[in-house]
């Protein structure tokens, strides 16, 4: 079953066959989110794709080492490299809080979140600021290696440089090295101690009222923004590891600089493979706090935003973004959710249908067998195709029609081998649960158990309903019926007895 894991990577716009450094091993580094606010779903939807991503490669087998920062310090307003206010520094001048409180505040609000949409935590959380020794001998080594400047305690990037002796300015980001080198940010302060326009601050002198602030060989002062994600990486990856991700608007500038000071301070481009995941829009427009148009969390589950008509569950919320593949943009919106809702439902239920189906112990190599045999490969082929999740869940959804259908009696599961049938009830729990990483919130005393008690009740009222007609007690026969079919539950009778489906 174990076919090539494909993957779409950055850097040469190409899917390419993934093959780590080390075998069996993978180390992957994604940026972390910015502190200074609460995540939004935009947020989410990123860390909920690489957590989909870490899953399959842990189900794959790989030992993987999994690498978030959370960013702390250095991230200015605007995303400017000098001039703007750092986010973190600004939040706890407005609300009169230590900056580190600001930090904690929305630290914890992050992790919270991530635990409600069951995403995983990374092996490693480094932050920003608790690596300043690191980025300072980034820094130092940069200037030893020739390409980087001191201008009045800050320090640049210099990029002309960098352009003149290697070929990777902008190769990442796509972007024509001549139109990043001729790109002027008018509107940022301090440009003029900048040798070229393009260059970039990796650190930054601070101003008497920036309460962020380091001692260090040439000011007191904090690191650039891209110069955490290049020291972390490199501390606990390597210099050269196998997946740096992100989402994609981060590519320029935020990656393609990490790329230039990972070179520009040991010679080696950070990542073989660059993931980055398309963005989240609302309504048809990019879901950004800075423009107003965000959702966060909580106001999709409990329904409080004008935006969406009632609340919807945290899996509801997973399995909407798992219709969609990582590397297209995904409309929020109020109906998508609600087509959502019913789907995650119906998954559920043919799984909790599945786990209670019971093999009699003989089963034939059948054309049925064969196809459930292929859909369950197909799964894995559609996953090792750059984590292809709509495709993968479009085939459990076919499966859950059979699934349904031998519960009704239109297959038969002695047309369906028993190691198929275990399989197929291994496929779906590996799948769910472990690598889309989905609970069964529809299963109220949690879902293997729940689907035994339901095969185990509807036991029961089939038999007594037997011994009703037995007796030619057709009002009880027919109120049972008529019952369990307002429940939804729709009763057949056959040759072989009473069989029972269950609306979706
Ligand atoms: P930030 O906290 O702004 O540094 O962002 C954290 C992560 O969320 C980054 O990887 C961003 O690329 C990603 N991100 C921000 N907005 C969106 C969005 N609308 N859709 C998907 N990812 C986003
Ligand atoms: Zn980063």
């Amino acid at each position: 079953m174990q076919q090539e894991l494909k993957i779409q990577n950055s850097l040469s716009r190409q899917k390419e066959v993934f093959k780590p450094i080390h075998e069996g091993r993978v180390g992957m580094y994604v940026c972390g989110p910015t502190v200074y606010s609460d995540v939004h779903l935009g947020n989410c939807r990123t860390f909920v794709s690489f957590d989909v991503i870490y899953r399959y490669l842990t189900y794959l087998g790989y030992k993987v080492r999994y690498v978030r920062n959370i960013t702390d310090v250095g991230h200015l307003e605007g995303d400017t490299d000098i001039g703007g206010e750092d986010k973190i520094s600004k939040k706890a001048r407005l609300e009169q809080l230590e900056p580190m409180e600001v930090v904690q505040r929305y630290t914890v609000g992050f992790h919270d979140v991530m635990q409600v949409l069951n995403a995983l935590p990374p092996s490693i959380e480094p932050r920003a600021t608790q690596h300043i020794i690191e980025q300072i001998d980034m820094v130092q080594s940069i200037l030893d290696n020739g390409y980087g400047y001191v201008e009045n305690g800050s320090v640049y990037f210099d990029t002309n440089k960098f352009v003149k002796e290697t070929d990777y300015y902008g190769k990442l980001s796509g972007r024509k090295v001549e139109d990043l080198m001729t790109e002027t940010r008018d509107d940022l302060k301090n440009q003029s101690e900048k040798r070229h326009p393009s260059d970039f601050a990796i650190w930054i002198k601070a101003s008497p009222e920036h309460i962020m602030r380091w001692q260090s060989p040439w000011s007191v002062g904090f690191p650039g923004w891209h110069l955490e994600c290049s020291a972390m990486s490199t501390k606990y990856l390597g210099q050269t590891f196998d997946i740096h991700g992100g989402g994609n608007d981060l590519k320029f500038p935020h990656h393609e600089n990490e790329v230039a000071q990972n070179i520009g301070s040991c010679g080696h481009a950070p990542a073989n493979y660059w993931l980055h995941t398309n963005m989240l829009l609302m309504n048809g427009k990019k879901m950004s706090k800075s423009d107003g148009n965000s959702i966060t969390p909580e106001e999709l589950f409990t329904g409080n935003n004008p935006n969406v008509s009632k609340g919807y569950s945290p899996m509801v919320l997973r399995f909407f973004m798992l219709q969609s593949h990582y590397g297209s943009t995904l409309d929020l919106t109020d109906v998508a959710l609600l087509a959502a809702e019913k789907g995650y439902k119906r998954i559920m239920e043919a799984n909790q249908t599945l786990q209670g189906l019971q093999h009699s112990g003989n089963g034939s190599a059948s054309e049925l067998d064969q196809r459930i045999q292929g859909q369950i490969a197909q799964v894995h082929i559609e996953m090792n195709d750059d984590f292809n999740t709509p495709k993968a869940l479009a085939v459990l959804f076919d499966l859950a029609t059979t699934i349904n259908r031998l519960q009704g009696g239109q297959d038969k599961l002695s047309d369906v081998q028993p190691e198929t049938l275990a399989q197929l009830q291994q496929v779906f729990q590996d799948f769910l649960f472990d690598v889309f990483g989905l609970k069964d919130e529809t299963a109220t005393g949690g879902g293997q158990g729940n689907a035994d008690l339901m095969n185990g009740l509807m036991d029961i009222i089939i038999e007594v309903r037997k011994g009703a007609k037995e007796t030619k007690d057709w009002p009880t026969a027919d109120l049972i019926r008529n019952k369990l079919g307002e429940m939804g539950v729709q009763l057949k009778d056959g040759p072989e007895g009473t069989s029972w489906t269950r609306d979706i």
